[in-house]
């Protein structure tokens, strides 16, 4: 058991820790000052969510990045973004070494197209300002204490002025962030909104046709819709799976039907299968359709709107005859195949949970923090950052973006605090 004092302890070696880590222990010898900063993770391997992101090639950050991009409070989330720009971003990472890429969607990923070198840059620019990196050491408690703060760890204790909470949420547990982070927040005061899976696919009924369309990805309009009002209205692409649903557009629709099942509140989800068209605008093109082509079949006129492979779904879906020739389709049978196309209601059964969801919706309030510095409003000296806090992105980088900005903005703050309070700092 060891008993060690530092100027700054982060609890937490993912995006945000190693960021906050990296800025403070340079801001400090920038300052003249070197002093301690400890990385406490209580993962074997550090860094393991940056590796399996952007699918192995880690999308750093988007070219554009709104508070819009983000759910959660927009005032203090534009207040948070303004302090550490996407441009400032892209410099930040050319000087670790890491050189990104814009991809046509507008996301941004290293030229290397690997994860590893984005990981590999954040480690050795800590390693080189001094700071000290502990794989292995859980944090299980944390106090105040008169000099500041007591950490419990599974190696022993550390004293430290300032702490910076960097734990993550709950989602791919695996990677050592299981939520235990917000039972340290909650210890020291903070409270803690509903958690939910959020970026997560969607698991369908077994009785849907989704296993027939596995792999078929195209466009739609999904609505969500929570005690009969709409809450959320996207489009994009959507890719069916053996499960269920999946592809952007649902990963990003996904935290209002997970956050309102939360709260056990009845919710929907309805897919309009050509976005941008009415029911009414649809009625008037089968009209037209029936009058100047009768003879053929309903499966493919529908096929000119959508792929035939779900055409053919959609048909036995509203069991209707998808061989019918379009002067043979019934009046009702035409209203039911209309109303399957703009409103389809998805059969959901479930999220598919923390194991598949790529981030958290829920957390720490922003509001409990002072957005100049990430510090808590509730215990001098303590920071909180990333995706601990109530604040998720849309897919597309945004999410990264959150952890570097709140960990260059507390690293920088917790740093600047020292050398103002004129703490004695220990030297490494
Ligand atoms: C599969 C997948 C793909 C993704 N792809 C992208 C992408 O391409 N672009 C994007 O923007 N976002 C992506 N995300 C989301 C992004 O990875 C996260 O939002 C981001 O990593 C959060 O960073 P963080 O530092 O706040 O938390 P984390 O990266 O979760 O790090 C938290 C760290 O804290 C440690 N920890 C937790 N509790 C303790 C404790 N008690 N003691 C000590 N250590 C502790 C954990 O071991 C972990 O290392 C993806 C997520 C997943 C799951």
């Amino acid at each position: 058991m060891t008993d060690e004092v530092v100027n700054v302890a982060i609890v937490g070696a993912g995006a945000a820790g190693l960021t906050g880590a990296i800025v403070a222990a340079e801001t400090l010898a920038n300052d003249g000052k070197r002093g301690p900063v400890l990385l406490l993770d209580g993962a074997k391997r550090i860094g393991t969510k940056i590796l399996v992101s952007g699918g192995g090639r880690c999308n750093v950050t988007h070219e554009v990045v709104t508070p819009r991009d983000f759910f959660g409070n927009q005032n203090i989330i534009r207040n948070i973004l303004a302090a550490f720009s996407v441009d400032r971003t892209v410099a930040w990472f050319a000087s670790l070494g890491v050189i990104l890429k814009r991809e046509p969607t507008g996301k941004l990923f290293p030229t290397t197209d690997d994860a590893r070198t984005v990981l590999t840059a954040l480690v050795a620019r800590a390693r080189h300002a001094g700071v000290i990196i502990r794989p292995g050491h859980r944090v299980t408690g944390i106090s105040t204490s008169s000099t500041g703060f007591l950490l419990q760890h599974s190696h022993g204790r550390t004293q430290a002025s300032r702490v910076v909470l960097a734990t993550g949420g709950q989602s791919l547990p695996r990677t050592g962030s299981d939520g235990f982070g917000y039972q340290l927040a909650r210890g020291l005061g903070h409270r803690v909104t509903a958690t939910v899976p959020a970026l997560v696919p969607l698991v369908l009924d077994r009785s849907m046709f989704h296993a027939t369309l596995s792999g078929l990805s195209h466009d739609v309009e999904l609505t969500t819709v929570v005690d009969g009002r709409a809450v959320d209205r996207r489009t994009g692409s959507l890719l069916w799976t053996h499960f269920g649903i999946s592809g952007p557009v649902v990963m990003d629709a996904g935290r209002f039907w997970t956050l309102a099942t939360n709260r056990d509140a009845p919710v929907d989800l309805y897919g309009n299968f050509v976005p941008g068209r009415t029911s009414d605008e649809l009625k008037r093109w089968f009209a037209t359709q029936t009058a100047q082509h009768p003879r053929r079949s309903l499966t493919r006129t529908l096929s000119i709107l959508v792929p035939d492979r779900l055409a053919d779904s959609l048909c036995r879906h509203c069991s209707c005859d998808s061989q019918a020739t379009m002067a043979q389709v019934s009046r009702h049978d035409r209203e039911k195949v209309l109303s399957t196309l703009t409103r389809f209601r998805f059969p959901i059964e479930r999220d598919r949970g923390w194991n598949f969801a790529e981030v958290t919706a829920g957390g720490v309030p922003l509001e409990e923090l002072n957005y100049r510095t990430m510090e808590s409003k509730l215990v001098s000296g303590l920071y909180l950052i990333g995706e601990i806090l109530d604040c998720d992105g849309r897919i597309g980088g945004f999410n990264f973006q959150w952890a570097w900005t709140t960990g260059w903005l507390a690293g920088q703050s917790a740093a600047r605090s020292l050398v103002a309070a004129k703490v004695p700092l220990r030297s490494a």
